[in-house]
């Protein structure tokens, strides 16, 4: 990136002005101000070639992108909830089921099998 202006980046974006910004916003769970502020830090600390800061950067983005991103689905049973090792785990193609589920549901469709 061209830049005429070397040096134009403000003298007070510093790691100790921008982290507790960050950390507040993070706290307030406002998940898109931490980005924003993240990838703020990123770009002044490239500028200023501070390696440490821009690797404290992308692990504040990456934190705030967990935070975003939908829990994957794929280890908690669809119908209560539960997670292994509380359950063991059955896979179907969009769901799972856990053993205590399917015990339930057996003993629902035994009932209703005796009408
Ligand atoms: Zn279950």
């Amino acid at each position: 990136m061209a830049n005429s202006d070397s040096g134009s980046v403000p003298d007070m974006l510093t790691p100790e002005i921008l982290t507790p910004i960050w950390m507040k916003a993070f706290e307030e769970k406002r998940y898109k101000d931490a980005l924003l502020l993240g990838l703020v830090s990123y770009i002044v600390f490239r500028e200023r070639n501070s390696e440490d800061e821009q690797m404290a950067s992308l692990l504040a983005i990456r934190a705030v992108i967990d935070n975003l991103s939908p829990r994957p689905s794929g280890d908690q049973c669809s119908f209560c909830g539960r997670r292994p090792p509380a359950v063991r785990l059955a896979a179907g193609p969009d769901a799972f089921i856990c053993d205590d589920c399917v015990s339930t549901l057996n003993a629902t469709f035994k009932e209703s099998d005796t009408r």
